[in-house]
C-alpha cells in the first residue's frame, strides 16, 4: 500500500467537504437532501432542490461530517495572496483579523474618508497616486512637526502614511476633546513580529523651544485598531495641563524620530 502523507490525507478529506453548489469547504451546519447529498448552510438558503439529484432537502444535518470538518486543516482565505497558514475552522476568525495578507484600509487624512481597500504592499502606491498632501519624514534626522491651530475643544483624528527604510508606517494622531488629551502612535505595517525592529521617539517642544517631554516605544503592530491603540496607554499621549504648559500660542511642536535596529 502506498504511503499517504498527513497533508495529502487532510486534502483528501477537504475534497469530501466541498459544497457541490459553491465549491467552498463546508463547515457546521451541513444539511442533507432526501438521498443523502450534502450542502453548505449558505447555499441551503438559496436553492430549493438538490443540485445532484434534484430532490428535496431535509431539515436534517450531517453531524458526522460536521464533526469531521472540525478536525481538518483549512487554508487561509488569503492563500491566493500568499498566505501559507493552515488552521482549524475554529481559528479562522482570529487569524483573519491578523493575517498579513488580508485587505487593509486606507487611513490617510483627507477631505473625505478614503474608501480604498487593498493589500499592504499596494498601500504606498495608492497613497502616491491618490493622496496629494503627504508628510515627508527623514530616516536619520529627527523630524520636526508642528500642529498649527491646535484646539483641545475639537476632537479630531489624523492619519498619515510614513515611508521609511523601505517600509511603511501609519502615524496616527488624535485630539480628544472629551478626555482633554492628545495622542500619537506609529504603527508598523507588515508582519506582526517585525514591528519590534523599529522604535519611535516623540519629544515635545516647550514654550522656549527646548525639547523636553519625551516618549519612546517600539512601533505598534498593525493588528490593533487605532482607537484601541489610543486607549491602550501604550502610545504617546499628553494631558491638557501639560499641553497648556508647553504650547506656543496655538502651535504644538514636536520632534518625531523612527529608528531601525541594526543587527
Ligand atoms: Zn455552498
Ligand atoms: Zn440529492
Ligand atoms: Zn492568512
Ligand atoms: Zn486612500
Amino acid at each position: 500500500m502506498s504511503k499517504l502523507s498527513l497533508y495529502d490525507f487532510n486534502d483528501s478529506i477537504l475534497g469530501l467537504l466541498e459544497c457541490p453548489v459553491c465549491m467552498d469547504s463546508m463547515c457546521s451546519p451541513i444539511y442533507l437532501c432526501k438521498n443523502g447529498h450534502n450542502i453548505c448552510s449558505e447555499c441551503r438558503q438559496q436553492v430549493t432542490k438538490c443540485s445532484t439529484c434534484r430532490d428535496e432537502f431535509l431539515a436534517t444535518r450531517n453531524i458526522a461530517l460536521e464533526n469531521l470538518a472540525e478536525k481538518v486543516l483549512y487554508s487561509c482565505d488569503n492563500a491566493d495572496a500568499g498566505c501559507s497558514e493552515k488552521m482549524f475552522m475554529i481559528d479562522f476568525p482570529d487569524h483573519n483579523s491578523k493575517c498579513p495578507y488580508r485587505l487593509y484600509d486606507c487611513h490617510q487624512m483627507g477631505e473625505d474618508p478614503c474608501e480604498w481597500k487593498g493589500h499592504r504592499w499596494d498601500l504606498l502606491d495608492h497613497i502616491n497616486k491618490v493622496h496629494t498632501r503627504k508628510l515627508k519624514v527623514d530616516e536619520n534626522e529627527p523630524n520636526i512637526l508642528h500642529w498649527k491651530n491646535f484646539n483641545i475643544n475639537e476632537t479630531c483624528v489624523y492619519s498619515q502614511l510614513l515611508s521609511l527604510y523601505g517600509e511603511i508606517f501609519w502615524l496616527h494622531e488624535k485630539i480628544s476633546a472629551e478626555e482633554k488629551r492628545y495622542y500619537l502612535a506609529v504603527q508598523y505595517i507588515g508582519l506582526t513580529e517585525d514591528s519590534t525592529n523599529f522604535t519611535y521617539k516623540v519629544e515635545f517642544a516647550s514654550k522656549c523651544g527646548a525639547y523636553e517631554v519625551t516618549f519612546k516605544s517600539f512601533t505598534h503592530n498593525d493588528v490593533e485598531e487605532k482607537t484601541a491603540l489610543f486607549q491602550s496607554g501604550k502610545c504617546a499621549s499628553l494631558e491638557y495641563p501639560m499641553i497648556q504648559h508647553i504650547i506656543n500660542g496655538t502651535t504644538l511642536s514636536l520632534k518625531l524620530s523612527v529608528t531601525k535596529f541594526e543587527e
